[in-house]
């Protein structure tokens, strides 16, 4: 279903980012992998190649602008396009907010609101001039009802959906759409760290009585970056087992 379209991902090294990477080759999307993390990227690309599609890995801090236009004009100037944009990579930094230090705030709120900003601004350019574009961004749906303990995070989060539905404004006439997915609880690196009493908390929060897997959001992605999803554009899906409703 995705043949001949080129789609960059952030944070593909690993955990949900990796998974959309792998979900979107398997429907023939060749694959930009954008990370901080060298190794893990090469041997993401070595496995998302398995599918048979060409990958193209770059290192970039996605909070960093400059990197961020490098990494645009690699990928364009590499593939001659770019018709998809999943903005994944994200970060968390927990603390109460009588404890947070400035450096925890300012770093998530970097790596996970600015890095999208910088991201689309570099990568919707190339949209722009194709008239076409699918942009996908992973919030949360802490950024929808907060957590005692991650302000920081629920904040970016909360901006994130708000970008997106800006972008969304922004973008239509030039036929780009642009969505966000808030993902719950889903079992990654990010949330093997948490203590075992508040992953016991997690699950009975969850209607469907499980966590969620990378697979059930990187389905969610290939539906809006796919044709059957055209008409939607400046939306937030939730895809959390029922926890937020
Ligand atoms: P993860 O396993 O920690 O993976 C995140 C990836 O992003 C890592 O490969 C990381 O690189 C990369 N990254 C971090 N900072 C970056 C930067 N500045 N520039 C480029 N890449 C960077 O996280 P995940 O659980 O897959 O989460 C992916 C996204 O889903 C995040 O936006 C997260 O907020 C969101 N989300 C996750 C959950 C969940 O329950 N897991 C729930 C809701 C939303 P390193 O390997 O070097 O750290």
């Amino acid at each position: 279903m995705l043949k001949d379209k080129i789609a960059l991902v952030t944070g593909a090294s690993r955990g949900i980012g990796k998974e959309i990477a792998l979900v979107l080759a398997s429907q023939g999307a060749d694959i930009i992998l954008v990370d901080i993390n060298e190794s893990l990227l090469q041997s993401a690309a070595k496995e998302v190649e398995s599918r048979g599609v060409k990958t193209l890995i770059i290192k970039a801090d996605v909070s960093n602008s400059a990197e961020v236009e490098k990494m645009a004009d690699q990928a364009y100037q590499h593939f001659g396009k770019i018709d998809i944009l999943v903005n994944n990579a994200g970060i968390t930094r927990d603390n109460l907010i009588l404890r947070m230090k400035d450096e925890e705030w300012d770093q998530v709120l970097s790596v996970n609101l600015k890095g999208v900003f910088n991201c689309t601004k570099a990568v919707s350019r190339y949209m722009i001039k194709q008239r076409q574009g699918k942009i996908i961004n992973i919030a949360s749906v802490i950024g929808i009802a907060g957590n005692a303990g991650q302000s920081n995070y629920a904040a970016s989060k909360a901006g994130v959906i708000a970008f997106t539905k800006s972008a969304a404004k922004e973008f239509s006439s030039r036929n780009i759409n642009v969505n966000a997915i808030a993902p719950g609880f889903i079992q990654t690196d990010m949330t093997d760290g948490l203590k075992e009493d508040v992953k016991k908390q997690m699950l009975e929060r969850i209607p469907l009585g499980r966590l969620g897997t990378s697979q059930d959001i990187a389905n969610v992605v290939s539906f809006l970056v796919s044709p059957s999803a055209d008409y939607i554009t400046g939306q937030t899906v939730v895809v959390d087992g029922g926890m937020v409703m």
